[in-house]
């Protein structure tokens, strides 16, 4: 297994965010995490990559323990997050933002700033633009294009279709089977139930810091998504 928490906790102080969450990611997989606002998706998000400490074995990477790892550490192994919010260097330019990405680790794979180029065609035309010119989907398509950079065999992305206009997300959208078939697995952190499922192999929904749903996306039923999601019987 690529990526396997096991009887994930996590909390924030007193608080208590996660109880008990098991997910896997198989190599090459791209899995669905969807669930209502303050679910728990972000932190299990946080937790699989060092942001939030959990306890040893929690989280396995290759069947290796990585919790108690940095998240720079966690980094290098090749998990790389496209954060809630973006969170580009406003100061720097799309270009400048894109080679820190690939600065922070350095292997041989698919993506190079031509292939993002590629990928996003709009961001060649404004390499020099800082990142606070941008829209709000040309900043997300520079965060995506960031953790690429590192060529990741893990991509979390979190949140990635929030507050921008349906034909942006569709854009967005329609690059992510590009990202797959460079061969990395995916994690589509969704509200949007959806676009989630238009893209997943699998999903799972959290509730109140708990999954209550894990199944295959092709097999998944309104009514039981209704029921995860909410709380209610199906
Ligand atoms: P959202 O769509 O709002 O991001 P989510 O499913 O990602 O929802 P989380 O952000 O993981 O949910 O939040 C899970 C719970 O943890 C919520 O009750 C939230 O209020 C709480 N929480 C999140 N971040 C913090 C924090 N930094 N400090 C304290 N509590 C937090």
């Amino acid at each position: 297994m690529l990526l396997e928490t096991r009887g994930l906790t996590a909390s924030y102080g007193q608080f208590r965010a996660l109880f008990g969450v098991d997910v896997t990611i198989a190599a090459g997989e791209c899995v669905a995490i969807i669930g209502a606002n303050g679910a728990g998706k972000s932190t299990l998000m946080r937790a699989i990559t060092g942001i939030l400490r959990n306890e040893p074995g929690m989280v396995l990477h290759k069947g290796e323990p990585i919790g108690a790892l940095s998240p720079a550490a966690i980094m290098q192994r090749g998990i790389a997050m496209v954060p809630e919010g973006r969170r580009l260097f406003p100061s720097l330019s799309v270009e400048e933002n894109l080679l820190i990405g690939g600065q922070m680790r350095k292997v041989a794979g698919p993506w190079s700033l031509e292939a993002v180029y590629d990928l996003f065609p709009i961001l060649k035309e404004r390499r020099r633009s800082p990142g606070t010119a941008l829209s709000g989907g040309q900043q997300q398509m520079v965060a995506i294009g960031r953790a690429l950079m590192s060529n990741p065999e893990l991509l979390l992305c979190d949140e990635i279709s929030l507050g921008l206009a349906p034909v942006v997300i569709r854009d967005i959208y329609a690059a992510l089977p590009k990202i797959r078939a460079g061969g990395a697995a995916m994690v589509v952190v969704e509200q949007d139930i959806g676009k989630a499922l238009s893209v997943a192999d699998r999903v799972y929904c959290m509730m109140e810091g708990r999954v209550t749903l894990a199944a295959p996306a092709a097999a998944v039923t309104r009514a039981a998504i209704h029921a995860a999601y909410f709380g209610e019987a199906a």
